[in-house]
């Protein structure tokens, strides 16, 4: 990602932490910034190296996780459960009303691609969970799968 989108991401992210009372602190700022460098879901320890190479700034790893908390609660940040990883919204800067959000996680590499979808999808596998008996608690769908270059 260019330096120029990742300045109008970091600032519309300012906004939205404006909006919802919470300041997005240059440490959270580093953390946000390392994460949106990667195309890969990293975890907490992945990201306090990648906030140490860039910005020479040490974080030890709780502090890590409760950015990270903060970040997921602004939406700015998503936790990929099959790997136990994190990784940046790419939808940050969209007006668009973020809803129903697909990803897909290379199995090898942990590559991710996040796609919007209209919620239908969602909407089925709701309604096929309901009828027996059970209740959706966590509408985004993490598909597990092999990038171009780890399949090739
Ligand atoms: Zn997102
Ligand atoms: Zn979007
Ligand atoms: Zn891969």
């Amino acid at each position: 990602m260019n330096v120029d989108s990742i300045e109008s991401i970091i600032s519309k992210a300012e906004a939205m932490s404006n909006q919802h009372g919470k300041k997005l602190t240059p440490t959270r700022k580093q953390v946000l910034i390392a994460m949106l460098k990667s195309d890969k879901a990293l975890s907490a320890y992945e990201l306090a190296d990648s906030v140490k190479k860039e910005f020479d700034r040490s974080i030890p790893t709780m502090s890590v996780y409760r950015i990270l908390d903060v970040l997921m609660e602004l939406k700015l940040v998503h936790k990929m459960s099959i790997v136990n990883k994190y990784v940046a919204c790419s939808h940050i800067t969209c007006d668009h009303k973020h809803s129903f959000a697909r990803f897909l996680v290379c199995n090898n590499c942990h590559k991710v691609k996040e796609i919007m979808t209209n919620g239908s999808t969602v909407k089925i596998l709701q309604g096929n969970i309901e009828e027996l008996g059970f209740k959706l608690l966590n509408k985004q769908l993490e598909l597990n799968c092999l990038c171009h270059e780890c399949a090739g």
